[in-house]
């Protein structure tokens, strides 16, 4: 199967309220321009480097979504363009994204990760440690940040019951931040999680946007 049709298999499963992010990590140009001859224009990548250079390369009206881990020294080359960054995790990080799109001038989209898998190696946030960035008198004086949700992964395990719970526990993290701190604030609306193992669990659990790399692309062999 090409990978247009895989692309179109994939997004026939997906309601039409959820977003897809096409997640072309390692993948060529070639790859991703498949995908785009379709119509779709939401694309995943993590690593900055890659980022921009994709970006550089490819359409002008695909929209970029960071997805991976952002070293505070990297953001200020996806600042000017980029569409989401999925995974902040701490306050430093929020700091350096709002100091760069002080200086051009823009709003950059963002989530706040959440640690709810098992394995301590994935990054993310704690219910308490996201208050504390919400409550901080510095988080509100952070002009040119935008939070519209938050994101997060699942224990990679055959478990399907501990990878439900999972999510349902991101989507009870979102509806508490929801009402302590945006409640009169359309914009935070995003719960981003699935991936390609565990999408379809993660819809039914609330999410509003999946990332899926290999179900469409193929496997990877790095990162
Ligand atoms: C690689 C990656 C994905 C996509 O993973 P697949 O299993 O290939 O669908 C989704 N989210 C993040 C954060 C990733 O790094």
């Amino acid at each position: 199967m090409s990978i247009a049709d895989k692309f179109l298999e994939v997004s026939s499963t997906i309601p039409s309220d959820v977003k897809l992010v096409a997640v072309s990590k390692t993948k060529p140009n070639e790859d991703i321009l498949e995908v785009y001859s379709t119509g779709h224009k939401i694309f995943g990548e993590n690593k900055v480097q890659d980022l921009v250079r994709k970006k550089e390369e490819l359409p002008d009206d695909i929209e970029w979504h960071f997805i991976g881990h952002l070293q505070s020294n990297k953001v200020k080359y996806i600042a000017p363009f980029v569409s989401l960054i999925h995974a902040v995790d701490s306050l430093k990080l929020l700091r350096t994204i709002n100091k760069e799109g002080k200086k051009i001038n823009r709003d950059i989209p963002c989530l706040l990760q959440f640690h709810v898998a098992d394995e301590d190696t994935k990054f993310g946030l704690s219910f308490e440690e996201a208050v504390d960035i919400l409550e901080s008198a510095e988080y509100k004086e952070m002009d040119f940040v935008n939070i519209t949700g938050i994101m997060g992964m699942a224990t990679f395990t055959d478990s399907e019951g501990q990878v439900r719970d999972e999510f349902s526990t991101l989507k009870d993290i979102f509806e508490k931040l929801k009402d302590r701190f945006y409640e009169t604030d359309d914009s935070f609306k995003e719960i981003s999680m699935g991936m390609s193992e565990d999408y379809l669990i993660a819809i039914e659990e609330g999410s509003t946007m999946v990332r899926v790399g290999s179900n469409i692309f193929g496997s990877r062999n790095y990162y």
